[in-house]
């Protein structure tokens, strides 16, 4: 498959990408390590985000509430943050959008996505 690099603004809220087999949308790979690129702006399977630090963090419910109730009027306005580490992607903030879009049953998520190695996440999981 041909790989591109997609920059979409924020207020482009309509987009999908094709999910690979592992989930991982095509030129996402494409950036950091001095290639010239910085994050891309992509929509996500709630189902390929991997969480590590669930658990650990509770959210607020009215935050939640509140979240749910605007994201399905105007939708998600500002995406969440996550690190793809060969293929994967792990999500460590924007726990509350996380869960309202959980809660509101949207299978796709609008991300922030860089890309890191395997000591970049071993960072975020100390
Ligand atoms: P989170 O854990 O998701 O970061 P916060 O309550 O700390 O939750 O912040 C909520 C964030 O969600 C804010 O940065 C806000 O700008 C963003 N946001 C994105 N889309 C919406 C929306 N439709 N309505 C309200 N806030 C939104």
């Amino acid at each position: 498959m041909a790989s591109f690099l997609l920059r979409i603004p924020n207020n482009f809220r309509n987009f999908s990408v094709s999910a690979s087999s592992n989930g991982a949308p095509s030129g996402v790979g494409q950036q950091g390590g001095g290639g010239g690129g910085g994050p891309v702006i992509v929509e996500i399977p709630m189902d390929k985000i991997r969480r590590p630090l669930l658990r650990t963090r509770s959210n607020d419910p009215e935050k939640v509430k509140d979240l749910m109730d605007s994201i399905s009027q105007i939708g998600l306005q500002v995406p969440i943050d996550v690190l793809e580490v060969d293929g994967v992607y792990y999500g460590f903030s924007g726990c509350h959008r996380f869960e309202a879009h959980q809660r509101l049953g949207l299978p796709t998520i609008r991300c922030k996505v860089r890309r890191g190695t395997k000591e970049t996440l071993r960072h975020h999981l100390r």
